[in-house]
């Protein structure tokens, strides 16, 4: 067995993430002792607990602690927007700001969005029994850093007439290296690759296919189709269960990946990943910091701890011990515990189920690692 020793920053955050992420952190130690590996973490500070600590929502030296590290997990930051002093504070000085410096600096520019169903969660899925069938697993990836949020944008007068315009640009560069990403992930999935763009109408996505099949040539093992988003967006309820990797730019991979996470269910299950052009990542759950539940030990920390998983999996190249984490969590499922955001609606089916706490959800799952 190679033991191997790695740098975790660990971003806790606000609201709910100080408490889902040192459950993420147990897991990972219960790795590390089965397997043998060491994960040195350094703490970083980033949105309204470093605006107390420093003013700031991200200092310099929190950058550079993330740059040191080979690979960062996080919670959420944030607090209640209408509530907390933080969002009295200019734009620029509130704690959002500190994770788009942060994905800035870092050139996180691949965001990786799972959507997989449990079959113990299925009746969290809006969709019919019969399109559901096995359940389904695909991954959208989505361009972060160009395309609409990034292009020129104005708002001007027009001849009298007020006139907005943002505008949809990429470089070959940009497309390449998220396509390449796209079908690296593919090969470490079931090999399939939807990209998916609007080239019927828009230069951008007529490069967009051009580029990605030049990327498609040199992996000959992965099957790889394109679809036009409108269609996509269709097929994500009619039948998910065609897709494997979902290759995306930045407004649609947007839009995409919340209906695709819709059909699964709870937003405290989802994980995610941000990942640049070396092995680093940033990894955390795709919801926020939930602070209607902070501090009350209910939050569901399987989000954070399957963003830990994938942090194994595509950063470090350990998929036996993000297997084990993946299949922990399906097994504490499968035995019936549920934090309250995944307990079942009816009465009757409350009864088959056990419901925990964060803290005893991440020694259950610790517990099966
Ligand atoms: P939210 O995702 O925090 O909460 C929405 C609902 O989902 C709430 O009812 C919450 O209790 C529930 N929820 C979320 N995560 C949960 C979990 N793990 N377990 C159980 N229930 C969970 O979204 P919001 O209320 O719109 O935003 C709250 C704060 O989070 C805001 O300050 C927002 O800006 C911030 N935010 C941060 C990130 C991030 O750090 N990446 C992402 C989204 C929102």
């Amino acid at each position: 067995m190679n033991k191997m020793k790695f740098q975790v920053g660990v971003i806790k955050g606000d609201g709910i993430g100080p408490e889902v992420v040192t459950e993420a952190q147990k897991v990972l130690n219960a790795i590390a002792t089965k397997y043998g590996h060491e994960f040195d973490y350094k703490e970083i500070l980033m949105g309204g607990c470093s605006i107390d600590a420093t003013g700031e929502p991200l200092t310099d030296q929190a950058i550079a602690d993330a740059k040191a590290s080979d690979a960062v997990l996080m919670g959420s930051i944030g607090g209640n927007t209408q509530t907390s002093p933080w969002y009295k504070l200019p734009p620029e000085k509130r704690p959002e700001a500190g994770l788009l410096k942060l994905r800035k600096s870092l050139n996180l520019f691949a965001n990786l969005r799972p959507a997989y169903l449990y079959k113990e969660l299925r009746e969290a899925c809006p969709l019919r029994e019969d399109i559901i069938g096995d359940g389904f697993d695909m991954m959208i990836m989505r361009e972060l850093t160009g395309g609409l949020y990034f292009g020129a944008r104005e708002t001007k007068e027009v001849d009298g007439v007020m006139t907005a315009v943002d505008t949809l640009t990429y470089t070959e560069e940009e497309i390449r290296r998220i396509a390449k990403r796209g079908f690296d992930i593919a090969m470490k999935r079931r090999k399939k690759v939807t990209s998916v763009d609007k080239a019927n109408v828009l230069d951008s996505s007529r490069l967009w296919r051009k580029i990605v099949e030049e990327v498609a040539a040199d992996y000959p093992e992965v099957t790889y189709e394109h679809m036009l988003v409108d269609n996509c967006a269709m097929q994500l309820v009619k039948d998910p269960k065609q897709f494997d990797v979902i290759l995306t730019e930045n407004m649609f991979g947007d839009i995409l990946s919340d209906e695709a996470s819709m059909v699964t269910g709870s937003i405290g299950m989802l994980s995610s990943a941000s990942l640049n052009d070396t092995k680093f990542g940033v990894y955390e759950p795709s919801g926020g910091s939930a602070p209607d539940i902070a501090g009350q030990g209910i939050a569901n920390p399987i989000a954070t701890i399957l963003s830990a998983a994938m942090m194994l999996r595509y950063s470090f190249d350990l998929d036996r011990e993000a297997d084990a984490i993946e299949d922990a969590v399906k097994q504490v499922l499968a035995e019936g515990y549920r934090t309250i955001d995944i307990m079942p609606q009816e009465n009757e089916k409350r009864s088959s189920v056990k419901q925990v706490g964060t803290k005893e959800m991440g020694d259950l799952i610790a517990a099966r690692v």
